[in-house]
């Protein structure tokens, strides 16, 4: 039973880094197992024997010697259905190992409160037409999605999502039944994902401590401490967004409080900075101010110097409390981070202890919109990468679910 459980644990472990690693030698596999060529044979043969990797000649070698085999992530075989809500977007995707998106919907997402039906109806028609075009021996393994707002683990219920007026909805469970494909849907907060999502496979790839800022309406934010996530007691940690910067004459927040970080520079800050009229919102919007800036404008540099400052304020104290190596801008934060980054590095440099700054990289995201997709993606992956051959041996291939 034990030695099960240690071949089980090794060929979960030895996908896990070609997933992420994309194309991994033998001898890097040997070295990163700290097992010895045969077992990594052996375990390379079953994982090749079940359609989830392949050896192939590295690319680029030339004419020297025998070039040694890599192995890579196989795409036809499993997949997983990932999906992600933002308060503008709604996207789902079919993602191969290796983290490859095969095909993906997208649709806008009306501004329109507290809309549950709406939402779960889009991503679960768009979920089951992805689903009914993957090759008819292909296996969906797993549902992840990304949701932007505060997510209870294990059912994927939305606590609280200000950005879209929802409170206590069901969202995971929801989206899995109407999905009916029999999988359960694991949801995530979009900035926690975007955070390990940058940390696997993006800016902060491989970093132990890095801080994921992520910008929507308001901002989210993912800590990854000594390699884990810091999601608190109960899995609502992270909301960098609701940290007090301007208490005594700041701008009202949808959490209820003033002054927090995302009411400073959000959306709507940013926006209203930059004098755009109210009926203007949304990315492209956001993206307009940093074009318009970019092409000098001086109201539009005005405006985000100004939020600069403030973000310069946050990153500040994110720094003194968590010592990070990276810290990285995503979502609509990296459109407009570029044009504010002195800014913010003043700040850091007038608020921040020395010693707690000195080695800190400031990043836009490497993943750009798609890191949270990408960490829902991950999510839907986490079952096969703990035990790859137990779950293909319970998943009937997608023509069986038709
Ligand atoms: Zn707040």
């Amino acid at each position: 039973m034990v030695q099960e459980e240690i071949r089980r644990n090794n060929v979960g472990t030895l996908l896990r880094h070609v997933h992420l690693g994309g194309s991994v030698s033998r001898t890097a596999l040997s070295e990163r197992m700290r097992l010895n060529r045969s077992t990594i044979m052996a375990l390379i043969a079953e994982l090749t024997r079940a359609g989830l990797v392949r050896e192939e000649l590295p690319q680029g070698t030339g004419r020297a010697g025998r070039p040694s085999l890599v192995v890579r992530p196989e795409s036809g075989r499993a997949y997983v259905l990932a999906f992600d809500v933002a308060v503008d977007r709604l996207v789902a995707a079919r993602v191969a190992l290796g983290g490859i998106v095969l095909d993906r919907r997208e649709a806008v997402r009306p501004r329109a409160g507290a809309d549950l039906d709406r939402v779960v109806e889009v991503l679960a028609e768009f979920g089951r037409r992805l689903h009914g075009e993957a090759p008819p021996d292909a296996l969906c393994v797993g549902v992840g999605a990304s949701y932007c707002g505060m997510i209870r683990p294990g059912d994927g219920m939305v606590r609280f999502g200000p950005d879209l007026g929802w409170v206590d909805q069901a969202f995971g469970a929801e989206l899995g039944r109407r999905l009916g494909l029999g999988l359960p849907v694991s949801v995530g907060n979009e900035a926690h994902l975007g955070a390990l999502a940058e940390q696997q496979r993006g800016a902060g790839a491989n970093l132990q401590n890095l801080i994921y800022l992520h910008g929507d309406v308001g901002v989210g934010g993912g800590i990854i401490v000594g390699g884990k996530l810091l999601d608190g007691d109960s899995g609502y940690g992270c909301e960098l967004g609701h940290m007090v910067v301007n208490p005594y004459d700041g701008r009202p927040c949808g959490c209820g409080s003033h002054g927090c970080l995302e009411a400073e520079v959000g959306e709507r800050a940013l926006l209203d900075a930059a004098g755009r009229p109210a009926e203007l919102f949304g990315r492209d919007a956001v993206r307009a101010v940093a074009d318009d800036a970019d092409r000098g404008d001086p109201a539009a540099q005005e405006a985000l110097h100004r939020i600069g400052d403030w973000l310069g304020i946050g990153v500040a104290n994110l720094c003194n409390l968590f010592n990070p190596g990276m810290v990285i801008f995503g979502g609509t934060l990296r459109e407009i981070y570029p044009g504010m980054a002195a800014q913010v590095r003043a700040r850091i440099a007038a608020n921040a202890l020395p010693v707690a700054r000195e080695r800190v990289r400031l990043r836009t995201s490497a993943l750009g919109y798609d890191a949270t997709l990408a960490g829902a993606a991950e999510l839907g992956f986490s079952g096969l990468l703990a035990d790859p051959l137990g779950v293909l041996a319970r998943t009937a291939p997608c023509s069986a679910r038709r």
